[in-house]
């Protein structure tokens, strides 16, 4: 396993495996690596040759107050993971590697940035888009692989791809879980004892939508109205948003006649969460 922290240096080995033939993907991460970020790898090492894994804690993405000093970091432990992950490169560049001073271009994703998440995180999905077509632009991957734990960066990148007509294939992986239903991120570590068991409620307002729609409530209103009954049941969990949006476009949907998103975020103490689920259709999207 080859670990790059220069631009330079992972463009020649990366054009270098694709001059042999070799169908690149790319996992971009923020590290503090756990299963589900594992599950892209494998899904990465099943439908590429040779596979890349980006490690970097990107600034930009981080609004002021939020967590980007005291987000987790354990480089050692990531490149033990994907070492027997057989992960045959990571690309882990400093800061002023990535941004180099004065830096003032960007690439944003009008409309679709400004909601859910882009919301309350004014900036984020800015951030996002710059480094990871910044990213792609480094690494030149075939195919790159998200989370669909992060459902509306997944509808953003994909948008931004197809309108730059960017060289790449996007692939969305589901979403992994602990076995008592909490999705699995990197920020699960700030969680008290007690924040883990009240984080769990965000999943199982999740799952009430689901029952209700699988039973025949196909109205959002109503659909939103059971979830939130089921997150007021946890006085230490602040809802920002619990939304039932087309899946590409982002927009609220009234009526469920086809894939819907559901999606949540919420304050567990100071910690905020996401998830999501997905309506009328079996596969991620
Ligand atoms: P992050 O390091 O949080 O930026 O995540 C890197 C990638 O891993 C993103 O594409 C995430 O959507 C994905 N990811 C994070 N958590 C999960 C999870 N629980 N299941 C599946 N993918 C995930």
């Amino acid at each position: 396993m080859e670990i790059h922290s220069t631009i330079d240096a992972m463009r020649a080995a990366s054009r270098a495996a694709r001059l042999a033939g070799l169908r690149v993907g790319l996992v971009p991460t923020m590290g503090a690596l756990h299963q589900g970020h594992l599950s892209l790898v494998r899904t990465a090492k099943q439908q590429c040759d040779a596979v890349i894994v980006s490690i970097f804690v990107n600034p930009l993405q981080f609004g002021p107050g939020e967590d980007l000093a005291k987000y987790p970091r354990n480089f050692d432990r990531d490149c033990e993971l994907l070492r027997k992950e057989d992960v045959d490169f990571i690309f882990a560049p400093s800061v002023e590697e990535m941004y180099p001073a004065k830096a003032v271009t960007y690439v944003a994703v009008e409309g679709l940035s400004e909601k859910l998440c882009g919301r309350s995180r004014p900036g984020h999905f800015r951030g996002v888009t710059t480094v990871v077509s910044k990213l792609f632009h480094i690494a030149e991957p075939d195919l790159a692989f998200f989370g669909q734990k992060d459902a509306a960066q997944a509808a953003i990148i994909r948008r931004m791809v197809r309108d730059l007509n960017l060289p790449v294939e996007i692939i969305v992986c589901p979403i992994v879980r602990e076995p008592d239903g909490l999705a699995m991120s990197s920020r699960n570590v700030y969680l008290s004892p007690q924040e883990r068991k009240s984080a769990l409620i965000l999943h199982r307002a999740l799952l009430e939508i689901q029952k209700s729609f699988e039973q025949g409530e196909h109205e959002s209103p109503k659909l939103v109205e059971a979830g939130k009954r089921v997150l007021a049941q946890e006085p230490g969990v602040r809802l920002d948003y619990l939304e039932i949006v087309d899946p590409d476009t982002l927009d609220p949907v009234k009526e469920i006649h086809q894939t819907a998103l559901v999606a949540v975020a919420a304050f567990v103490g100071t910690t905020r969460l996401i998830d999501n689920v997905v309506l009328a259709g079996a596969k991620p999207i």
